[in-house]
């Protein structure tokens, strides 16, 4: 059943990465995806980062819950899982979660993971992480 309460726990691992290399200057494909605007543009993005791997899609167990990962023969791979998830969180519920910090000079790309969706700073700028 569908985490509507935003959380994502179902999208674990890969969405917790993701909210990490959205602002990681070495991983600019995924601030390219938030910065793109249009949906579109925004889907090409995401798609480069998706098909820019070798990874593989493989279901493993973390205590009582599964989760979806992705992995190569070296093990999960982070950037793979986290625009899997990405791409996931998409198709389930648009765009409206992925943003970019609204804070003067920063525009870093976040996920957000409120209820309300309504969440507008990055954890670096939020009082509230
Ligand atoms: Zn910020």
């Amino acid at each position: 059943m569908p985490d509507r309460t935003g959380r994502l726990r179902d999208l674990e691992p890969g969405i917790g990465w993701a909210a990490e290399l959205l602002r990681d200057p070495r991983h600019p494909g995924f601030a390219a995806v938030v910065a793109a605007g249009d949906p579109e543009v925004a889907a090409r993005a995401l798609n480069r980062l998706l098909a820019a791997t070798t990874a593989g899609l493989r279901l493993r167990r973390t205590g009582e819950h599964w989760q979806v990962v992705m992995v190569t023969e070296t093990g999960p791979d982070r950037a793979a899982s986290a625009a899997s998830a990405l791409a996931r969180l998409v198709a389930r519920d648009g765009w409206r979660r992925l943003k970019r910090c609204a804070a003067d000079g920063c525009g870093a790309g976040f996920v957000d993971r409120t209820a309300a969706v309504g969440r507008k700073y990055c954890s670096g700028h939020s009082r509230h992480g």
